[in-house]
């Protein structure tokens, strides 16, 4: 890489106490020697890797812009493999710009977004699915989703496509080689052995594959409606959802103005309710957001929670409800468990088909239960981290159909008998599809529409 680049790294959004100025390049160390001016009168270029020091930055005219930290990091062992060194300064707006502008007259170019990144991925340090879970640690809105990054940055998901690949690639010289000196390399009965492996490689794919429902969900929240007739609590249950201690309610304007979504994120699943506008304003719900629109919101769900008064007994509102949600998944919560149930028990049976729970909205009971009966549905219970890999990134989901199709190509080519040579188009194909997730066969722009997803600095 030949320029170095300057950007500011920490958020620019608001003042902190510090910020974070980072260059990277070969002449990284240089350019900060023309602005700094240590206490102790040394040079950069002078210092040890990983060291840190006290001193000033500088403008053109030599007037000081800010107190300052500065730290050097010689390649090889450093976030872009170059040598990088960070300015800490003091977290106001302008004294940032300024140290940032100093670097750059000193004769750094502003980064692109995500470019120390794009260098950490184009010098080989991470391939390219960890470059995408720098961006999904960035971004995680809850614990899950930043356990399921962190896990991908360290390259459990890296490491499980490679194996895939060596498997299939195996075959494929072998076949080649076969092909090449057919007298002492032999290809009587081998296909048993293809065989064999694809069926494990269509295992571990498709067992990649079911997790990207999770995945998604974990990352992005699962798309939560809450529905019941009018006074079943539901706004009650919304107001104890947002007190629960462990939740964290952020209002997002939708598209529409009358869709209001709302986010909560409990005990480190995140809920994204839909039109709880609607809820929290009117006295009918249902009739309110019309049923047309109820159904509409039930088909896009992935989770319906359907509030019950459980001290009444069902009446035809519930009816119409559940026949809006017979197919969905579905938790039933009989709400007010503090008064008297009236529900018969023949209503109740009927709605033991889906997972049903008694909680109290008004004296926030039965939430704990609320939360681990989510989590059942969503994650078994429980969300492992250690053996099990989450797709969360749809690029990555896709690319593992596409070799899904191929093995299974190859498959049926075994069952037609076809010959060899024919059975290593496909397994190539699943080979490349794979090795793009990790960017072995990366897409001319492929990178560059990566990496622009970026934020600045990183
Ligand atoms: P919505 O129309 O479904 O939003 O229902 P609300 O949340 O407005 O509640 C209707 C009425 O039921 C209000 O008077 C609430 O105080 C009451 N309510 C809600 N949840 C409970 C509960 O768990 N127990 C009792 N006893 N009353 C509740």
């Amino acid at each position: 890489m030949e320029h170095t680049i300057a950007a500011i790294s920490t958020s620019t959004m608001s003042s902190g106490g510090i910020s974070i100025v980072r260059m990277s390049g070969k002449d990284a160390i240089e350019i900060a020697d023309k602005v700094f001016v240590s206490k102790k009168n040394i040079r950069l270029s002078e210092v040890e890797s990983h060291t840190v020091h006290y001193g000033s930055i500088t403008d053109r005219n030599g007037n000081i812009i800010d107190e300052v930290l500065a730290v050097v990091m010689r390649a090889p062992n450093t976030y872009t493999r170059e040598d990088v060194v960070e300015i800490d300064c003091h977290g106001g707006i302008l004294v940032t710009r300024k140290v940032l502008e100093a670097l750059i007259g000193a004769g750094a170019s502003p980064a692109e977004p995500g470019e120390f990144t794009k260098r950490a991925f184009l010098n080989g340090r991470i391939d390219l699915s960890q470059a995408e879970a720098v961006i999904d640690v960035i971004n995680s809105k809850n614990e899950y989703a930043l356990k399921s990054s962190v896990s991908q940055l360290d390259g459990k998901l890296s490491e499980k496509i490679k194996e895939i690949r060596e498997m299939i690639l195996n075959h494929v010289a072998y076949i080649e080689a076969a092909l090449d000196d057919p007298e002492h390399i032999s290809l009587d009965n081998y296909v048993q052995n293809i065989l064999n492996d694809v069926d494990k490689c269509v295992e571990s794919v498709n067992k990649l594959l079911k997790t990207s429902d999770n995945g998604r969900i974990m990352r992005d929240g699962i798309r939560t409606v809450i529905l019941g007739k009018t006074n079943a609590g539901k706004s009650s249950l919304l107001n104890a959802l947002a007190r629960e201690e462990r939740a964290i309610v952020t209002d997002i304007e939708g598209t529409t103005r009358d869709v209001l979504e709302e986010q909560i994120n409990l005990g480190g699943i995140t809920l994204n309710l839909t039109d709880t506008a609607g809820i929290r304003n009117t006295d009918d719900y249902v009739e309110s957001i019309g049923v047309e629109k109820a159904k509409k919101y039930a088909q896009e769900a992935d989770l319906i929670i359907f509030v019950v008064d459980s001290s009444r007994p069902l009446d035809k509102n519930d009816e119409e409800i559940i026949s809006l949600i017979k197919d969905k998944k579905v938790l039933v919560l009989l709400n007010k468990s503090d008064m008297k149930r009236e529900i018969s028990r023949e209503d109740l049976s009927r709605l033991e088909r889906f997972k049903t729970v008694s909680v109290s909205a008004k004296n926030e009971t039965g939430l704990e239960e609320l939360e681990q009966a989510i989590k059942e549905m969503f994650f078994e219970g429980k969300i492992s981290f250690n053996e099990e890999i989450y797709i969360t990134n749809v690029r990555h989901k896709n690319l593992l159909s596409e070799a899904l199709d191929s093995l299974n190509m190859v498959k049926s080519g075994i069952e037609l008998q076809m010959s060899e040579d024919f059975l290593t188009i496909d397994l190539m194909t699943a080979y490349e599809k794979l090795g793009m997730i990790i960017g072995e066969e990366v897409e001319d722009d492929l990178a560059d529409r990566i990496f622009s997803k970026f934020c600045m600095g990183k």
